[in-house]
């Protein structure tokens, strides 16, 4: 069915629908059922069973796999019960992994998966003859929707009203200009869809203007639908550690084959039994690769950007998570991100008067003109609710409208006896709005806005006065907009700025008050001792910003803050000169943003930048982390940034980092605790092979060390609090790797001791048991308890007993359950297959008494400074 090419009232008729009221719930929820809900098909999600399969696919597992049936084999061809053992619990290990890995893997899918939900764009239709909100999927064709600049489109619709509507259709047309899009036109049948100018389409975005329109098609009928197909919501964004690690793994997994090579060779020019020396060749193989690190990756990533979700900041982009630890710029947004957005009417002056005066509910007639000429240039409104006042739209229109009401005029009333005939909506490049009304029978061109934009456009007033005024009202941080107007005779078909916005006549200023959070100057002082720089990016006046900044402590002395058009003035090199000075940026345009950004970055710096408007996108994209605000932020802008503030709020950007870090900082413990255990037990295999061409180790015990008994601690110690001194910090260099500052050299050493703890063990095990089955008892106990003592000792870079010895409850079970999975294979009769035995206390507690020998270790390191923690920033 075509729509461009009817009049509104056959679309109307065609789906049964009313421009004024909309549908009504019971036609929509029979619509819902009808044509389902507005989204592109995307691919199935994988069931559990095909993620278990999955866990299959590595090739380690198969090659275990593989080995396990080869020993399943000899035992039938050799008819020897006890045979079966072996292969039997390798692959009940094997199982017990793959669904550890299922449940971990499904329970960090649900999270990402519940983040995604909560990103979700909405839209406004009117429904039940009322404005709502709600989510774009629920829309139905019939369904009338609003659009104003920065929405995207929610569904293929038919305007039928639209004010300087523009749409940016690239995705579909490959035009790049946005297309002006006109109610009225006449659209003849056969258009290509780029010239469809009274439609909008799905998944484009408004870049300017405003307009209404009926639902046509919804999801797949959509045009977009047709040429999307079947979209892949499986693509997953991996972190660039992330993809370290998947390289570091294929290394290791080279390195192993090697060792492997080498030991097999030397076992059978020994004599050992070629199949014993298979299998502890494959487990050994299995247990060099860290198979479960990539996952525990996921799960540390998954449950820290759930806990920010929690904290007001979504994260779209998985690799952002990694990036805010590092962040060491945060450009912030100063209207309701620094300030809270709660904008009070305080004082107006109307040209031609002496003074300014502060608003009451009865001001002088000139005032309550300039209040009236205000009101109806504003979009925002007052609602009584249950006697309350409750302000919806732009703060800084709402606080005009809410002074004007104060003095006996509602905006109701205004807008009846003054009928608004056209308009320009507002934008932070012209930082102007205007709308043209009809005033006792004369058409009046009413602009409100920034006092130097506005004072070029002015034909007569006392500018120097205003000039003086708003000045000294800037200083008390209150935020200045000039009110003027002019008449004309005929209202222009396409009204442009440069038609309406000129020759005005200054009516008058009016000042409000915008508080700063309370909450923003402690996050600001948290920043500076996080060696994080906190700059102020703001379209207000110069001389307001800087009154704030200076109050919340982003302005300091010594630091400069300049306008937009000074920073347009500055050259690139002059800008580098500069840019640590600048601590406040005034009146500044989208393309400012961009500037400022790339010139942190050219200092090596990682930039996080605040954007709200459609034309911030640009500036969102280019900074290392964009941060779009969830209240007053358009869909455009949330779609082109790293992480969502629900909030607005700054103090939330500094909580993020800090998250970051922590995330990060946890990253590192369970990647240096997984792979300083993989390096021990290659370690212990390796040189007792080529020492006394045996192993201390069967494959099981490897098996069970690598894949059972660790890998609960490791996930544990990823949840591991927050440190408390991560804020205390520098911001890690730009580059830094998980392996710098010694930290790689650290994994080696520590993997030395543990493989070097579990020979001694051995070797003294032989002494004092004088059975290789004791022996073998031993070194399993002191190998597999000192991983388990490990877990503790990576919490923290500062002492335990500092950070306190049971103070991450998790971890405290894992190491329970993994004592007793230990306990469990020497002390029941799986000590048969496992080839271990119960031993005399003494020899146990020599094996446990090894088994501390790294937490000892550790402790002194720490307490003599080896391993240092990262550099206070005042240090
Ligand atoms: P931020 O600090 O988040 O950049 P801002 O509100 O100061 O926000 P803009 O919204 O770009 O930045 O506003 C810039 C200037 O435009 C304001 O200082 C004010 O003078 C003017 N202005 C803001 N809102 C309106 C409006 N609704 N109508 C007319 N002028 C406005």
């Amino acid at each position: 069915m075509k729509f461009y090419d009817q009049s509104v009232p056959d679309v109307e008729r065609c789906l049964d629908t009313n421009i004024h009221t909309g549908l009504d719930t019971t036609q929509v929820k029979q619509r819902q059922e009808k044509y389902g809900p507005n989204k592109l098909k995307e691919a199935k999600q994988k069931s559990s069973f095909a993620r278990f399969v999955d866990q299959f696919k590595d090739p380690m597992i198969i090659i275990l796999l593989i080995a396990a049936a080869i020993s399943f084999g000899i035992a039938i061809f050799e008819k020897d019960p006890e045979g079966f053992f072996e292969p039997v619990l390798i692959l009940v290990i094997v199982i017990l992994n793959a669904l550890m890995g299922v449940v971990q893997e499904s329970k960090a899918e649900a999270a990402l998966n519940a983040l995604k939900q909560m990103t979700t764009p909405q839209a406004r239709v009117i429904r039940n003859g009322k404005e709502e909100i709600v989510p774009s999927q629920d829309l139905v064709p019939g369904d009338i929707i609003k659009l104003e600049a920065g929405d995207f489109v929610p569904a293929d619709a038919r305007l039928f009203q639209s004010v300087s509507l523009k749409s940016e259709e690239a995705a579909l047309t490959g035009e790049s200009v946005p297309a002006e899009k006109d109610a009225g036109a006449i659209v003849k049948d056969g258009a290509p869809l780029g010239d469809r100018v009274d439609m909008v389409y799905s998944g484009c975005s408004i870049t300017y203007g405003t307009g209404q329109a009926i639902v046509c098609a919804i999801g797949m009928d959509t045009e977009m639908g047709k040429i999307a197909g079947l979209l892949n919501s499986e693509e997953k964004s991996q972190t660039p550690l992330q993809l370290k690690l998947a390289q570091l793994g294929k290394y290791l997994g080279f390195l192993a084959i090697g060792c492997c090579a080498i030991i097999f060779v030397v076992g059978l020019l020994n004599g050992l039994p070629p199949m014993e020396l298979f299998l502890t060749s494959v487990s050994l193989a299995v247990a060099a690769i860290p198979e479960g690190l990539p996952a525990i990756v996921t799960i540390v990533l998954s449950i820290g950007v759930t806990k920010l979700a929690k904290q007001n900041a979504i994260i779209r982009n998985l690799p952002a998570v990694e990036t805010l630890g590092s962040a060491s710029i945060i450009c912030s947004d100063k209207t309701g991100t620094l300030t809270q957005n709660k904008m009070t009417l305080v004082k107006a002056w109307a040209d031609g008067d002496e003074d300014v005066v502060d608003i009451t509910t009865d001001d002088p007639k000139e005032i309550k003109r300039l209040l009236q000429l205000g009101t109806l240039c504003s979009d925002g409104s007052i609602l009584i609710e249950d006697g309350q006042e409750k302000s919806v739209g732009d703060p800084t229109e709402t606080s005009i409208v809410s002074a004007a009401m104060k003095n006996g005029m509602t905006k109701e009333a205004l807008n009846q006896m003054y009928p608004r005939l056209a308009e320009l909506p507002f934008d932070s490049d012209r930082k102007l709005m205007s709308t043209i009304n009809k005033m006792d029978g004369q058409l009046v061109v009413i602009t409100k806005g920034a006092l130097d934009s506005m004072i070029p456009r002015l034909k007569s007033g006392d500018v120097k006065k205003a000039k003086e005024l708003n000045e000294a009202m800037s200083k008390n941080a209150l935020r200045v907009l000039a009110i003027a107007s002019k008449p004309i005779d005929e209202v222009p078909k396409n009204p442009t700025s440069e038609q309406l916005e000129n020759d005005l006549n200054l009516e008058g200023l009016v000042a409000m008050i915008d508080p700063a959070r309370p909450e923003a100057k402690e996050a600001v002082k948290v920043c500076r001792k996080a060696g994080i720089r906190p700059v102020m990016i703001t379209g207000d006046h110069v001389i307001t910003a800087s009154a704030i900044a200076k109050e919340l402590g982003i302005l300091r002395d010594g630091d400069k803050a300049i306008t937009g058009v000074e920073l347009d003035a500055m050259s690139d090199d002059e800008l580098d000169h500069d840019i640590e000075n600048i601590s406040v940026y005034a009146r500044v345009s989208p393309e400012n943003k961009i500037r400022i950004v790339k010139g942190w970055q050219r200092k090596n710096q990682v930039v996080a930048m605040t954007g709200d408007g459609v034309n911030d996108a640009p500036a969102l994209k280019a900074a290392d982390i964009g941060c779009a605000m969830g209240i007053t932020g358009t869909e455009v802008a949330k779609g082109a940034a790293d992480m969502i503030l629900t909030d607005d709020n700054f103090a939330t950007i500094v909580f993020a980092v800090r998250e970051g870090r922590g995330i990060f900082s946890n990253l590192k413990k369970v990647i240096g605790y997984l792979l300083g255990t993989n390096i021990g037990e290659v370690l212990v295999v390796f040189v007792s092979m080529l020492l006394w061409h045996k192993s201390p180790f069967v494959s099981m015990q490897l098996l069970w060390i690598n894949l059972v008994t660790d890998s609960l601690p490791a996930i544990a110690l990823g949840m591991e609090p927050v440190e408390k001194d991560v804020m205390n910090h520098k911001p890690k260099a730009k580059n830094e790797g998980i392996f710098a500052n010694g930290f790689g050299a650290r994994i080696i050493l520590q993997g030395v001791m543990f493989g070097g703890l579990a020979l001694l063990s051995f070797y003294l095990g032989q002494q004092l048991t004088h059975t290789e089955r004791g022996a073998e008892t031993m070194a399993f106990i002191t190998l597999a308890l000192s991983q388990v003592i490990q877990a503790f000792n990576m919490r923290s870079e500062h002492s335990l007993f500092k950070t306190g010895f049971f103070t991450n409850k998790k971890l405290n079970m894992a190491a329970l359950v993994s004592f007793a999975l230990v306990a469990l294979v020497i002390f029941t009769p799986l000590n048969i297959p496992f080839n271990l035995e119960i031993l005399p206390w003494g020899d146990f507690f020599i094996a446990l008494g090894l088994a501390f020998v790294p937490f000892v270790v550790m402790e002194c390191s720490k307490a003599f400074g080896l391993i240092k923690h990262s550099k206070s920033y005042d240090e």
